[in-house]
């Protein structure tokens, strides 16, 4: 059975004392209440050590919302892969369309950040999906794809276990606009097949694509249901404690 994930991502919002706040609040309602899906809390770096020591670790993982492609060295303000790492993180979030489309990430460089993430033992929820225009021209298909295998397939089926795919619409993010159950599982069924197309059926039944788009409580319930999606990608909604465990609750 593939592993069904609800992951904050909280972008560039909280100080760090707010942050810990907000962290001991999921972690309190999860203790409270329960998850029966794994919970992740995705966390902008200067956080990511506090995070970690502030929830349970066998409640809540804990991610980065990107590293360098870069190793080590003479790269002022960049945070390498085993700097992540050495915090307690589990997770990086890579290509979330925010970095592709103001930080110039190509998948060439989402390629390289990929390998190191991997190198340092860490999993990666790696982001796709297309902006408006792709959609309204049909292309979304082909553009997730290609997003997919360009950064992604030349890695192992071994090293591919470590990736989570989250397809984000960006006409969804943060825009209160979600795509419809039925417009999110006809494209993670599309990933799906793709993934099997490389590395068979087995290792395609068990990757886990999670759909981020304005994803909330009130419509987590039905874009779960669907076959081919195993949680969410949650920004706006996960920088509140009972917003972000409405969404986990979907499903209790
Ligand atoms: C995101 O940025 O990953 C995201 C899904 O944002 P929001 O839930 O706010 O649309």
């Amino acid at each position: 059975m593939r592993k069904k994930i609800v992951a904050g991502n909280w972008k560039m919002n909280k100080t760090l004392q707010e942050g810990i706040e907000l962290a001991k609040g999921v972690n309190d309602i999860v203790k409270k209440n329960g998850a029966k899906c794994t919970v992740v809390l995705g966390t902008p770096f200067i956080h990511l050590t506090e995070v970690v020591k502030t929830v349970d670790a066998n409640l809540i993982k804990v991610s980065a919302e990107n590293c360098a492609d870069k190793a080590s060295g003479a790269y002022t303000g960049e945070v390498s892969a085993a700097m992540v790492k050495s915090t307690g993180a589990e997770y990086v979030i890579l290509g979330h369309s925010e970095r592709r489309q103001y930080y110039g990430e190509t998948d060439a460089i989402l390629k390289e950040k990929v390998d190191l993430a991997l190198a340092n033992g860490l999993k990666v929820i790696f982001c796709i999906g297309e902006v408006l225009a792709e959609r309204e021209a049909g292309k979304q298909n082909e553009v997730v794809t290609s997003q997919v295998k360009n950064a992604l397939f030349h890695l192992s089926a071994e090293q591919f276990a470590n990736i989570v795919l989250a397809y984000e619409p960006v006409w969804a993010i943060g825009t209160g606009k979600t795509a419809t159950s039925e417009q999110a599982q006809d494209v993670h069924a599309v990933i799906r097949a793709c993934v099997a197309a490389q590395y068979g059926a087995a290792v395609a039944e068990d990757t886990t694509i999670l759909y981020g788009g304005s994803c909330k409580a009130s419509n987590a319930k039905e874009l779960f249901a669907q076959k081919d999606i195993d949680g969410g990608l949650i920004g706006g909604a996960s920088l509140k404690p009972e917003d972000f465990y409405g969404i986990i609750e979907a499903y209790n």
